[in-house]
């Protein structure tokens, strides 16, 4: 048996399965799709987009890199942003980071890793910007790294806000709305960081309340000696309603 004979067999159950759900379903599809969604997250093979919010082919448009990264100059990036945006048209873009991820940790990690170092370099000036507020969860690996995956989130998604392509949609007044969350690998929930951008003037504020919840977060976490127990999202569930 060729070492790639399970895929194609469980392929062929696969399609079978949907068709006889829906009949239409393959032909109805290749003649067009139209997603609202476009979904920035991590090549990470725990995060598969569509599986994660229940989603059939088609109803989905995914660009995936090493930590959800958006880069002004990563035409590979750029490129599926605007053919969502122009050409679909879709209505909301998530940048979806996931806790444990390993791109951010290595961008943090001394060790040298070659090539990808120069990538993982955006993640790193994350860090360096946000140093100080990160410092709090210096006394916890896992709690500092959940920290960056965040702020990384949010960096991303100011990212996307600040392209070209969704600046000139929000300026010919097409419905869009950028969003940041964070994917558990633990449990397969996502934590919303309410981070909302649907127009220009949104953008500098929703970055600022996010950022301001990790503040907050630092604060409250000072009072409490027990910080491990509490998940991300229980404490993503107080700020956001804290600020709601
Ligand atoms: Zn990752």
């Amino acid at each position: 048996m060729k070492p790639l004979t399970p895929l194609l067999e469980s392929n062929r159950e696969w399609a079978a399965k949907v068709s006889e759900k829906n009949p239409e379903f393959f032909e109805t599809l290749a003649k067009q799709q139209a997603p609202e969604y476009l979904w920035i997250g991590c090549s990470d093979s725990r995060v598969p987009a569509n599986e994660i919010v229940g989603m059939l082919p088609g109803e989905l448009f995914v660009h995936r890199n090493v930590a959800n990264v958006v880069v002004h100059t990563d035409m590979n990036c750029l490129s599926v942003v605007q053919y969502a945006v122009q050409v679909l048209k879709v209505k909301h873009i998530m940048v979806v980071g996931h806790y444990g991820c390993g791109g951010v940790q290595a961008s943090i990690d001394p060790t040298p890793h070659g090539m990808i170092d120069n990538w993982l370099r955006n993640i790193r000036n994350v860090y360096n910007k946000h140093k100080d507020l990160l410092s709090a969860w210096s006394d916890s690996e896992k709690e500092h790294l959940d920290r960056l995956c965040e702020l990384n989130v949010i960096e991303q998604a100011r990212n996307i806000c600040e392209t070209t392509i969704v600046q000139e949609a929000w300026a010919g007044g097409q419905e869009l709305t950028v969003h940041g969350w964070v994917y558990g690998l633990s449990d397969g929930l996502i934590n919303d960081l309410e981070f909302n951008a649907a127009n220009q003037g949104e953008v500098e504020d929703q970055y600022k309340i996010a950022i301001r919840k990790i503040e907050v977060m630092r604060d409250m976490m000072r009072g409490e000696e027990e910080t491990d127990a509490q998940s991300a999202r229980s404490l993503w569930d107080r700020l956001n309603k804290l600020f709601g």
